[in-house]
């Protein structure tokens, strides 16, 4: 591919809040055009404004990523609406409440698999066609620091972050010879809706959260968008099947 940032098509799902708004708007800010999609509409648009007052183009799609129809149109929507797929940060993703394996539930653990596993895999089935018609294409898909290690007291969202590494380790090897690199990023604690909602009410786990970074502190969404448009531009040619931890230091322990 040889194009230049203003000729490239980016999606974003999860890009209502938090890490995936911060990352749509760093790809508007980068030229991209944004595909911003959520399941929450109202926010969803609120990024599309915020990317819009700075210049930049952007649009909504409302999607629940864990649907395989719904992803199906959002892909054919976007290729329809801008004619490519350059970019595609598949990042819609949930958490559960804290409890240890044996508390768990079967109904949670349908869900978390549904939206942080299925979401992921049902993005790349669709994404991954458009982006062999065209001649290539990169893909970032969000895991975690929990993907990479244990989490105690989050095993079914550790594992789910687990398997979208697996998920993208598979079609990064399946497509390298067709131009598509595939990597996840891997955010230690970010602050969040995601992170405050477990979290602010209790200032000990603030401060262990704090403890847990070499850094001494936790993250911002914005140092995760940094990551993403590193992995899916040409700076990072050369990388593909990476699971890249952004974590202030949490995994080098
Ligand atoms: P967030 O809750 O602020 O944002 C997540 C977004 O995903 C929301 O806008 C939500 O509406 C959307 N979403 C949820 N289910 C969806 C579905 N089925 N279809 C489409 N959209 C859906 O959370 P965040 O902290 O920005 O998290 C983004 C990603 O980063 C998630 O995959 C999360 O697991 C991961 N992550 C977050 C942290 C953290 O500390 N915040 C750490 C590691 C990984």
């Amino acid at each position: 591919m040889n194009r230049t940032n203003s000729d490239r098509v980016a999606l974003v799902t999860g890009a209502a809040n938090g890490i995936g708004r911060a990352t749509a708007l760093a790809f508007a800010k980068n030229g991209y055009k944004v595909v911003v999609s959520d399941i929450d509409s109202q926010a969803g648009k609120e990024t599309v404004a915020l990317i819009e007052e700075t210049g930049h183009e952007a649009s909504f799609i409302r999607c629940d990523v864990s649907r395989d129809e719904e992803v199906r149109l959002l892909i054919e929507k976007t290729v329809s609406a801008y004619g490519r797929l350059d970019c595609a940060f598949n990042n819609a993703g949930i958490e559960i409440e804290k409890c240890k394996l044996a508390d768990g539930d079967e109904g949670v653990f349908d869900s978390i698999m549904n939206v942080n596993v299925k979401g992921v895999w049902l993005c790349m089935k669709h994404q991954i066609p458009v982006m062999l018609a065209q001649g290539g294409g990169s893909i970032v898909n969000t895991a975690s620091v929990a993907g990479l290690i244990a989490a105690p007291k989050q095993g079914i969202y550790s594992a789910s972050k687990h398997a979208v590494i697996g998920l993208t380790k598979t079609a990064a090897v399946e497509y390298a010879r067709r131009n598509i690199r595939v990597n996840a990023v891997c955010p230690a604690i970010i602050d969040t809706e995601m992170y405050r909602r477990a979290n602010v009410a209790d200032a000990k786990h603030v401060t262990m959260a704090v403890a847990a970074h070499p850094i001494g502190r936790i993250g911002t969404a914005e140092e995760i968008a940094a990551a993403v448009l590193y992995l899916s531009g040409d700076l990072a040619g050369f990388t593909t099947g990476v699971a890249m931890p952004v974590d202030g230091g949490l995994t080098a322990q």
